[in-house]
């Protein structure tokens, strides 16, 4: 331990700073998603096997619904502008832009140079969770993908039914990538209905059991065409363990539907970043 300076606790004390005030960041037109999306019919549906993961396509202005069919399921998310999959979706920005969960209102916002929504969240039938007394939260975009690197390196032993190499199986399966090519696009997700937080006292990363159930969903309209890739996590409501075939786990269903014609008048697909890249040179 270091030795406390004497103004310690006047340091301590300056009050926080939201880095990224949201008054300047471009907000969606939530009520318009959402008009669309009471005018939407089904056009497909993926369901996910548990320990599995599945590619979506879902086109700009449609609206995808991840699901628990069957019982509490946690699914790993990733998301790719569907022509060029070096575009893809940014958990750290969109952590700092929106906090380190996600809700109705929020976006999925996509890698540099691009930098804008590629989706935004319309509906959750677990908006109600808010914050627990552990100060756990769902939907987060903190936990990067459960791995089978960090599972050899905590455990020693192999395991192929990670979140990370079911992306992997599943984006080299839809795409004619090799697995080794298509492991590179995989990237850190939004971990769709766990429940996580960081403990007070050290700050460690923690999971618990997820609030979700059978018919639980959350709702998210695609700002740009999009290629998704969802895993359903081999921890099932990663209350106990994940990289394991130890815990139940469920499948999850992704449902996409189309707005009725004319639903979204007056709506652009958003185009990338405006930032002129001359980076000051
Ligand atoms: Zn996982």
């Amino acid at each position: 331990m270091t030795q406390a300076p004497d103004d310690a606790a006047r340091r301590r004390a300056v009050p926080p700073v939201i880095c990224y005030p949201n008054d300047t960041l471009p907000q969606p037109d939530l009520a318009l998603y959402q008009r669309a999306r009471a005018t939407a019919q089904k056009l497909a549906q993926v369901l996910v096997s548990p320990r599995q993961a599945g590619c979506f396509r879902v086109r700009a202005g449609q609206v995808f619904r991840i699901s628990c069919p069957e019982g509490s399921q946690v699914g790993d998310l990733n998301l790719w502008n569907a022509d060029d999959l070096s575009e893809r979706f940014f958990s750290g920005k969109s952590r700092a832009l929106h906090g380190s969960h996600l809700g109705v209102g929020d976006r999925m916002w996509s890698s540099f140079p691009a930098l804008r929504p590629m989706a935004t969240i319309i509906a959750d039938s677990l908006g109600w969770y808010g914050a627990d007394e552990f100060g756990g939260r769902v939907h987060d975009v903190i936990g990067t993908r459960c791995d089978p690197y960090t599972h050899r390196l905590l455990s020693g032993g192999e395991y192929h039914h990670c979140c990370h190499s079911n992306l992997t199986r599943a984006l080299a399966a839809e795409t004619g990538l090799t697995l080794e090519q298509a492991e590179g696009h995989v990237h850190d997700v939004l971990n769709v209905f766990m429940c996580t937080g960081f403990t007070r006292d050290t700050g460690q990363y923690f999971m618990k059991a997820s609030p979700a159930r059978a018919g639980d969903f959350i709702e998210f309209f695609a700002e740009i065409d999009l290629l998704g890739a969802l895993s359903a996590c081999p921890g099932g409501d990663c209350g106990a363990e994940h990289s394991s075939d130890a815990a139940q786990c469920h499948p999850l269903l992704v449902e996409v539907f189309q707005p009725a014609e004319g639903a979204l008048d007056g709506w652009v697909s958003p185009p990338p970043n405006g930032y002129s890249r001359s980076h000051g040179a």
